[in-house]
């Protein structure tokens, strides 16, 4: 079946109408799903193997027959294990359909036919008794249906069933018990991700100052978790002020209650500080006795953490609604509250608000101010960071004169704020759709009557949205919310050629081109999340290998994907190499860019796919570059732009180079920018 989806093209801004396969979504979630990351997990695979024959033989000394629900059983691996650990019989309920039917074909070809059934349905719609799914209810409950927040797939709800209804009372559990654990710290670098600092201008008649409207200041935020790999933020970028304490804990054997509900622990500062962030992760034990244990502790909680990489569970980052001091030695209470899916904390002062457990109103973190809608984390990171804001100050003193009459397209800028400052007094426009945030921000700024919010999309502007003045510069950063890969801000050229007849025959336009680099890289771990497993712990997972194949082949082959790369290191094994640029002086041509050419590989090692990104030219000499900042050494390892995620293209083979005697030389590349349609294909060769 076909269907028709209305979307906004992310690079064109056209309204465009995709015909759909009914399988491209499932394709599309195979294709970028966690499967492969999980197979890999080999700290993961082998303690629920551990745990798993563990529980089987406490079953089989106890005298009574394995009956195992495994739930959520993605490729039937858990369930696999069960069985080959001398369980009798394994209910494999998965209740995604594409994942069900693969687990049937990997349990058949494991010869597990006669003691797994898998059952494709959600596990609360599952049935017990002789003519219900399961013939009877487990005494073995095994799942993995956690994510980095532990709970926000849902495991408590599941749970909370699975006791009520699949599984005996007193029975044993794969996780036993999870375990999640915080530290209370201070960190310029994260609490820039959730406010927006004081931006500082220096204007031709002193100092200015922008601030952010006072309903920012103890804004407690989206409530969606930000979760990261906190084994790359560097101990120079935080403060720990607490010592790491148990916040809470599950047992999975016994009834499970999802309701909301809140913890509290008293913590001991151990520096005086600002309290901004909570940071947290979880263990799980796959026994009773804790024996087997499988921790994200970071790596200065547990040395050897950086070894055990995984995507599918990282750490949580989460943000006070304000910074508190708090001072060395002087206890203070923090609150961890849980609905069924989502945690969010509260810090209290000891004294004073001593009040007990009850009182502490369970509510979810709801943005008040707006601008945590409008902006992201990586957005607010971005907004903050001085080094860039000041790259926008040089170059729109450059260009900005007192007559001049600027329009500024980017979704939530500061560009307008900078530009009134630095020399456009007359009037300035703002293409913006955040309208209720930004009346906010310029009134709190005093600036409500020196710049004009547009709510127009550019090729609907009039010349009476512009009170008939003709634009003499053009700004933009540019940054969209709807762009996901690097190129996509080029919609920025869209609307530049858009706007075309409302500019004057000599403007400028800032930032006059945008060019964009690639590079060779090896990456320490990221390769994992798409290279087949083959065998997992013995058994054999191809089945799943090709279905990931099959989907990423599915329409969307040849796609680059967006990843902080920040988070992900990698070396490079060529020169970063520029291969396309875009001069936004100039209206969109009707043409297509495309360019071919090869890149060297300089040093040894697995070559694993490219990265792409943009860097754009504000003015003479002064760019704003969203990827590669430097490589740091001789090695090639490379640092990225914290704010921005770069294009990763995986190569489908891994060109692999033991020494530089047997290098290829060279990968030869042909990339392709069709200005129709807004997209950038490319093809890579050895
Ligand atoms: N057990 C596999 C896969 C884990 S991924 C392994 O460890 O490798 C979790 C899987 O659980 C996903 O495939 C998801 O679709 C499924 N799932 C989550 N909640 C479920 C529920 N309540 N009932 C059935 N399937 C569920």
């Amino acid at each position: 079946m076909k269907t028709f989806c209305g979307r906004a093209n992310p690079t064109t801004g056209a309204m465009e109408w995709l015909e759909e396969d009914e399988n491209y979504d499932y394709h599309q979630e195979i294709a970028r799903s966690r499967y492969a990351d999980m197979l890999h997990d080999k700290d993961r695979n082998v303690k629920y193997y551990q745990g798993i024959r563990a529980a089987v033989n406490r079953v089989k000394e106890r005298g009574e027959k394995a009956i195992v629900l495994d739930i959520g059983t993605g490729t039937g691996l858990l369930s696999m294990m069960a069985a080959s650990a001398g369980a009798d019989f394994c209910y494999a309920v998965e209740v995604f359909k594409p994942m069900a039917n693969a687990a049937v074909k990997i349990v058949e070809k494991n010869g597990f036919r006669d003691k797994i059934k898998v059952i494709n349905k959600h596990s609360t719609e599952v049935t017990v008794g002789p003519d219900g799914d399961m013939q009877c209810r487990a005494n073995i409950l095994v799942t993995e249906l956690f994510d980095t927040e532990l709970i926000g797939e849902g495991a408590l709800p599941t749970y909370e069933h699975a006791h009520k209804y699949l599984v005996q009372e007193g029975c044993e559990a794969v996780p036993h018990r999870a375990t999640v654990y915080v530290q209370l710290v201070e960190s310029k670098r994260m609490w820039s991700w959730n406010k927006l600092f004081p931006v500082h201008v220096e204007a031709e008649d002193g100092e200015k100052i922008i601030v952010s409207p006072s309903e920012m200041e103890d804004c407690p935020g989206v409530p969606s978790v930000c979760d990261i790999q906190l084994n790359q933020m560097p101990s120079s970028d935080f403060t720990i002020l607490s010592d790491v304490v148990t916040m809470f804990s599950v047992d999975f054997s016994k009834p499970v209650r999802s309701a909301s509900t809140s913890y509290r622990v008293q913590l001991e500062p151990v520096k005086s500080g600002k309290a901004q962030i909570v940071l947290s992760w979880w263990d799980i034990d796959m026994d009773p006795s804790g024996m087997i244990n499988c921790t994200m502790a970071p790596y200065w909680v547990k040395s050897t953490s950086a070894f055990q990489w995984r995507d599918h569970w990282m750490q949580c980052v989460y943000f006070l609604p304000n910074e508190e001091p708090v001072l060395q030695g002087e206890k203070v209470y923090l609150t961890a509250c849980r609905d069924e899916y989502s945690v969010w904390y509260k810090l209290q002062k000891a004294r004073g608000e001593e009040e007990n457990k009850a009182a502490v109103r369970v509510e979810s973190p709801v943005c008040r101010c707006q601008a945590h809608l409008l902006w992201n984390r990586p957005r607010f990171g971005q907004l903050n960071d001085q080094n860039r804001t000041c790259q926008y100050i040089k170059s729109l003193t450059k260009v900005l004169k007192t007559d001049s009459v600027c329009l500024c397209i980017s979704d939530g800028s500061l560009l307008p704020v900078l530009a009134h400052y630095l020399g456009a007094k007359q009037v300035q426009y703002f293409l913006q759709y955040a309208t209720f945030f930004f009346l906010k921000f310029f009134k709190a700024n005093n600036l409500e009557d020196k710049i004009k919010i547009i709510e127009a999309r550019p090729e609907l502007l009039t010349s009476s949205n512009l009170e008939d003045n003709k634009i003499s510069v053009l700004v933009g950063e540019p940054f969209f919310t709807t762009s996901l890969l690097p190129w996509h801000n080029l919609y920025f050229w869209y609307a530049r050629t858009a706007v075309t007849s409302h500019l004057t025959s000599n403007v400028t336009v800032l930032p006059q081109s945008a060019s964009l680099h690639m590079m060779i890289v090896e990456f320490q771990d990221l390769w994992r999340i798409r290279s087949p497993c083959g065998t997992c712990e013995g058994f054999d997972v191809q089945t799943m290998d090709d279905m990931i194949k099959n989907s990423l082949n599915f329409r969307e082959s040849k796609e680059a994907e967006p990843h902080p790369l920040w988070e992900y290191p990698c070396k490079s094994l060529s020169d970063p190499q520029e291969v396309l640029t875009f001069d936004f002086r100039k209206t969109v041509p009707e043409y297509s860019l495309s360019t071919e050419g090869s890149v060297n590989l300089l040093r040894k090692g697995k070559s694993h796919g490219a990265v792409l990104w943009m860097e754009y030219h504000l003015a003479a000499d002064i760019s704003v570059n969203t990827g590669l900042m430097q490589i740091s050494n001789e090695k090639g390892n490379c640092e990225w732009n914290p704010h921005c995620k770069q294009a990763v293209y995986f190569f489908s083979s891994v060109i692999e180079s033991e020494t530089l005697l047997d290098l290829p030389s060279a990968v030869t590349y042909a990339i392709n920018f069709n200005t129709k349609t807004g997209e950038i294909a490319m093809d890579f060769k050895l």
